[in-house]
């Protein structure tokens, strides 16, 4: 820390993302990315957008929030375009929350909404998930403050369905709830269509997992007119550009071939089922995942065992200190191939083990 740096950040944890090696690794499965490349014609339209670097990108995404508008048949003033979803969660502790209206979100949930709170310096309080790590959406009830779920959870993969989260906002008619749909494509059921009907519902998505695009950094909000303006107004108030223009042009293209990404998240299912299913044969236990992900513990392989291991093989995948989780690891779905690759290598330490 430099002698400059403000007081007022003394205490602030920084969020630390997953790592992110180029070499020496043979299988990446730690971020949730997407095995598979970015839908055709995406190449092809950010280099065309490259052509016109020399001036700004459009502030509002008039092109991408039409497109986007169109695929989930919403209006474009129901839509807020950002630099990542973290982007927009960014915006909403900003929006939504100060003194006396504190952030609640689950104890075991994305470790980016503590952060958000820190760096805002929001206070925010954490609602223990129950023992098996699933959300009581009556611990919610009446919260007085804005809440913030993740539907899928991460890192658990658990899912509520829509009519658990509109109890959760029709109980809290005086704040926000804010709904991080960032694995929603893998099985979860979105809140979108609840938007028109709730005023407090903001439902924040990303083209980071499902559409293929992490790099590009694309995400979203999608709620009612009046609280999109609000997000508008902090995000005019810090970068306007915030998403740029060859991202803007790799979301419209990667929409115009829409099948392809949803058949991809159908493939990533698929193999997220068949490779739960040879984890359990080996003995694992594990959440019932409806993401991108599985979250995982066995009793052979307990605190960072299973991580070390994989990663002398150059398999990197992820784990997170809260001791309440500190046996399991999160597993990102990838190929079928990656996975063979992934299982044998995990057969050979539970033997070596033995
Ligand atoms: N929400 C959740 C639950 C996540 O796991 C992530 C990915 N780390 C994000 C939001 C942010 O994703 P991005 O900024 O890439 O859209």
């Amino acid at each position: 820390m430099s002698r400059f740096f403000s007081e007022k950040y003394l205490d602030l944890e920084p969020y630390t993302p997953g790592e992110q090696p180029r070499d020496t690794l043979k299988l990446k499965l730690n971020t949730n990315e997407s095995p598979y490349p970015p839908a055709p014609g995406v190449t092809e339209a950010v280099a065309e957008a490259s052509r016109k670097l020399n001036l700004y990108s459009d502030p509002e995404c008039r092109e991408l929030r039409k497109a986007l508008a169109e695929n989930l048949n919403i209006h474009e003033e129901e839509l807020i375009m950002a630099n990542g979803s973290d982007d927009v969660l960014n915006f909403a502790f900003q929006a939504f929350c100060d003194d006396h209206i504190p952030a609640v979100f689950p104890d075991i949930t994305y470790g980016f909404y503590p952060v958000f709170a820190q760096v805002n310096r929001i206070p925010y309080r954490e609602i223990p998930l129950r023992d098996d790590l699933t959300l009581d959406p009556k611990a919610y009830d009446h919260a007085a403050a804005t809440i913030f779920i993740a539907n899928p959870n991460a890192p658990t993969g658990i899912a509520l369905g829509r009519k658990q989260i509109e109890e959760i906002v029709k109980h809290n008619p005086y704040n926000v709830v804010v709904v991080d749909e960032a694995y929603v494509d893998f099985g979860g059921e979105s809140c979108i269509p609840l938007i028109r009907e709730h005023d407090n519902l903001l439902v924040i998505r990303t083209f980071s997992k499902s559409r293929s695009l992490a790099g590009g950094r694309l995400g979203f909000g999608a709620g009612q007119e009046e609280l999109i303006r609000d997000l508008n107004s902090i995000r005019y108030s810090t970068n306007p550009y915030n998403v740029n223009s060859m991202t803007a042009a790799a979301g419209k293209a990667c929409l115009k071939q829409d099948a392809y990404n949803l058949e991809n998240c159908r493939r990533i299912m698929e193999t997220r089922e068949e490779t739960a299913d040879r984890l359990r044969a080996m003995g694992f236990e594990m959440t019932e995942s409806s993401a991108n992900f599985l979250f995982v513990r066995h009793e052979k392989l307990p605190d960072d065992t299973l991580y070390q291991r994989l990663r002398k093989r150059g398999i990197l995948i992820r784990r997170f200190g809260r001791e309440r989780i500190r046996d399991y690891s999160r597993i990102t779905i990838g190929t079928p191939e990656q996975m063979r690759q992934l299982l044998q290598a995990i057969q050979t330490i539970l033997e070596e083990k033995a």
